[in-house]
């Protein structure tokens, strides 16, 4: 069986070129994240370039999701990678410097936002590398502040910094992120990840840039800040989907609340029909190791049995030793855990339109006909994913003439987003998918499959028909 749950894999170095992109395409990789936290514009076109043609090339439908760095404070450029012990000093330099090791155990860096360090009071926490590397102020002069660090840890260019308790006035849409916003629409990236939101204006900043450069993004609000679960129904509203960025969340809010939240969350985005994507640390020890943990390997696949729509690489497939083995290793996992997935009996949610119980009806026929999967006629995308939130154990074939909806499908769980046929009645839509469903090898002569569509085509939002195609009408049809 075909997994079900997508992969998003985040390119970078180790991962950039278009062998590697097509093999980790090949692998199973659904949607590539482009983290505008690093590197340039022309970078990012040239690798944009790269995936396209690996798209050309290969046939697999892929999805773009542009990263948007937000306010997130880093360490400049270093000198070489810190390997830092217990009890080492750290100078952060409020004058611009490079990284660099002075002593034994003493070294110098300068952030990307040197006025956060008047703020700074003694005895306060300084978290580096998504909370891996922990240190805390011991000294602060006219010149910077000077931190002890608490425990081990390897620190490198451009990793990000946090200050738990410091309250940073920074907006959210920094003007690097609305130049890198203009960038996306103009490429047409199919998602952005706006980072550090806080509540839904955050996201209404970044769609009307969009709007205002004629882009129809779909806009997903990554929670990684304390007020950002408070605000949470609104910002769900405001946005097209989630990313439960667990790096950052974990120092907002305590590390052991993040498990709960993550359940929180994603039922949450299933609840309204809206992806939501599960990140950071996945893998994390296939970025230096050919295996993972037990413990990763069950975070997966949990991640999988809370409902999440796709599952994140970050470091392993940017900067890792063997990206393609980390999206193996997680494509083994997802099929493994959905072997076991509870699959139509997922959850209970709310009733929000008729079309939720049309849908519902149409996963449960599906599923008690034993069919080989659901075609959903969709305009916008919106019926497809309505579906999807009841987790049926077949493959749900997104049927549009949209491209822009096609695309958008690449990362919702459980939807092939197979076609793109011309609006037309339903018989004749109908009669194209079968055609090009069974050239594609997807489709076979004794099938069966339910249909649900809105009659007649092209209204948004109007499922009112379920409809079983049988073998012998798709001999018919092809
Ligand atoms: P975020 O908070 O947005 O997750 P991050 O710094 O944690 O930012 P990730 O994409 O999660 O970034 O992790 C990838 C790591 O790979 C980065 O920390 C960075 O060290 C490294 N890297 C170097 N170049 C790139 C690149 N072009 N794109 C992505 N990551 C890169
Ligand atoms: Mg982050
Ligand atoms: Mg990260």
């Amino acid at each position: 069986m075909k997994k079900k749950t997508k992969i998003v894999a985040t390119i970078g170095p180790a991962s950039d070129s278009l062998e590697q992109i097509t093999e980790l395409m090949k692998a199973g990789v659904n949607v590539f994240r482009m983290n505008f936290s690093h590197n340039t514009h022309e970078y990012h076109s040239k690798v944009l370039g790269r995936i396209r043609e690996a798209i050309e090339n290969t046939g697999l439908i892929t999805g773009i999701l542009q990263d948007i760095s937000g306010p997130k404070i880093r360490v400049g450029m270093l000198k070489d990678d810190f390997y830092l012990k217990q009890n080492d000093t750290i100078f952060f330099s409020k004058k611009e410097i490079e990284g660099s090791q002075i002593s034994e155990n003493k070294y110098q860096v300068s952030i990307s936002e040197n006025r956060i360090l008047d703020q700074l009071s003694m005895k306060d926490a300084i978290y580096m590398c998504d909370g891996i590397i922990r240190a805390q102020v011991i000294e602060i002069t006219d010149l910077g502040i000077t931190v002890t660090v608490k425990n081990d840890g390897k620190l490198s260019s451009k990793k990000g910094v946090n200050f738990p308790n410091t309250r940073l006035g920074i907006d959210v849409i920094t003007p690097k992120d609305a130049k890198d916003i203009v960038w996306g629409v103009k490429n047409n990236v199919d998602f952005m990840a706006i980072s550090f939101v806080q509540s839904a204006k955050d996201i209404k900043t970044a769609r009307a840039i969009v709007t205002k450069h004629g882009g129809k993004t779909q806009l997903f609000a990554k929670i990684e800040k304390f007020d950002a679960i408070e605000n949470i129904d609104e910002i769900l509203e405001a946005s097209d989907g989630l990313m439960v960025a667990r790096g950052d969340l974990g120092i907002e809010i305590p590390y052991y609340k993040v498990p709960a939240t993550q359940k929180m969350l994603i039922h949450k985005a299933n609840n309204k029909n809206k992806p939501v994507i599960t990140a950071t640390q996945m893998l994390l020890s296939m970025t230096t190791h050919e295996t993972a943990t037990r413990a990763e390997i069950s975070d997966v696949a949990n991640a999988v049995l809370d409902g999440t729509d796709a599952v994140m690489l970050s470091e392993e497939s940017a900067v890792g030793h063997n990206p393609v083995l980390a999206v193996e290793t997680m494509v083994n996992t997802i099929k493994a855990t959905e072997e076991n997935y509870p699959f139509h009996k997922f959850s209970q949610f709310d009733m929000n339109d008729a079309d939720d119980n049309i849908d519902e009806s149409a996963v449960r026929l599906s599923d008690s006909m034993n069919t080989n999967g659901i075609i959903s006629m969709t305009a916008s995308g919106g019926s497809a994913k309505k579906v999807a939130r009841y987790r049926p154990s077949r493959s749900i074939y997104a049927v549009t003439h949209n491209q822009i909806a096609a695309q958008s499908l690449t990362i919702v769980w459980g939807i092939v987003p197979a076609f793109s046929v011309k609006e037309d009645t339903i018989g004749n839509m109908l009669a194209d998918v079968m055609k090009e469903g069974h050239k594609r090898s997807l489709f076979k002569h004794e099938d069966k499959f339910i249909l649900t569509a809105g009659d007649p085509v092209g209204t948004v939002g109007s499922t009112n028909l379920i409809r079983v195609v049988k073998g012998d009408e798709i001999g018919f049809f092809i």
